[in-house]
């Protein structure tokens, strides 16, 4: 059986996999991400080394988030990786002698889900993942829509509320600044400005200290019932179900896949999500409504989906 091999480049660590055809991983590698191009690739090739060394493998998908090439091949822009305008899948082919693709880290999790996770058989499938920011990616009977330019789709910068916060992008009030662990915090800080009693613990955890006021650590008060907690969980879910109705409008989905680690706490959510996409909808109640599911690859998808276009690409 082939064997591939697909990496996840992200902004702290490079974790790499072997994957067989069934999109089972059985061996793993990972490095922390060094700063610098020459000292990123050279660590690429390392790790990955590491795994060739143990498996006969055929082929290296990258995965990583940041603007890729329409024959993706080359790296135009990744804001928390040093590549700019890079050949990145000619050098790193050159240097491990293997063929090399690369791909957008929520395309490549998309394609593992559609593949061998919750996406399977789907027609038209919307894949987030709900992390730092909104990853987001458009598979089309099974094939990825990249646009033309290969940067489509960046859903995650739709505006949902005109005027609202700041997005590092440089506009205001998109997507992910409402619907991310980041967002998840941010909702809360601003909750506990306006009415500081009514949670003395996240209070406290706050005053304590400004960074350790998670979207992970909002989940958690929330399903032991805190109530400014719950009431940024469920404005998290308005914006999440009002944006999949602009989503719907533009693409139609069947489905609509939620990853990344929000959807860990998706049961906090998802439910209220659907009620609010369904009120939303333009022509609601007089046209189907595309089924929202969580993801079901976890932390591998990207590696999984990786190592797939790696295999297909050969
Ligand atoms: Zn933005």
């Amino acid at each position: 059986m082939t064997l591939t091999v697909g990496v996840d480049v992200g902004g702290t660590s490079v974790r790499a996999g072997v994957v067989d055809a069934s999109g089972a991983v059985l061996d793993t590698a990972r490095a922390p991400t060094p700063g610098g191009e020459s000292a990123l690739e050279a660590t690429l090739a390392r790790v990955v080394g590491e795994l060739a060394a143990r498996h006969r493998v055929t082929a290296v998908g990258l995965a990583l988030a940041g603007f890729v090439t329409p024959d993706r091949r080359g790296v135009r822009f990744a804001p928390h990786l040093p590549w700019r305008d890079a050949p990145v899948a000619d050098r790193m082919a050159a240097r491990l002698g293997l063929p090399v693709v690369v791909e957008h880290d929520a395309n490549a999790a998309a394609v593992a889900e559609r593949r061998f996770g919750a996406a399977a058989g789907a027609s038209v499938v919307v894949f987030l993942a709900l992390g730092t920011g909104i990853g987001s990616a458009l598979l089309v009977d099974g094939e990825l829509f990249r646009g033309a330019h290969g940067v489509a789709p960046e859903l995650g910068h739709l505006c949902v509320v005109p005027g609202g916060r700041a997005c590092p992008c440089g506009k205001a009030g998109c997507w992910e600044r409402y619907c991310s662990g980041t967002a998840l915090a941010a909702t809360t800080v601003e909750m506990l400005a306006r009415a500081p009693g009514r949670s003395p613990a996240l209070r406290r955890l706050l005053a304590d200290d400004a960074d350790g006021l998670t979207g992970r650590r909002v989940a958690a008060a929330a399903r032991e019932g805190d109530p400014v907690a719950c009431a940024a969980v469920a404005d998290l879910a308005r914006r999440l179900g009002e944006g999949l109705s602009l989503v719907a409008d533009v693409f139609d989905p069947e489905l609509v896949v939620i990853g990344g680690g929000v959807s860990g706490s998706a049961p906090l959510y998802l439910d209220d999500a659907r009620e609010h996409y369904a009120a939303t909808l333009t022509g609601g109640g007089r046209r189907p409504l595309a089924r929202i599911r969580t993801a079901q690859l976890g932390e591998a998808a990207a590696v999984v989906g990786a190592a797939q276009l790696a295999r297909a690409a050969r």
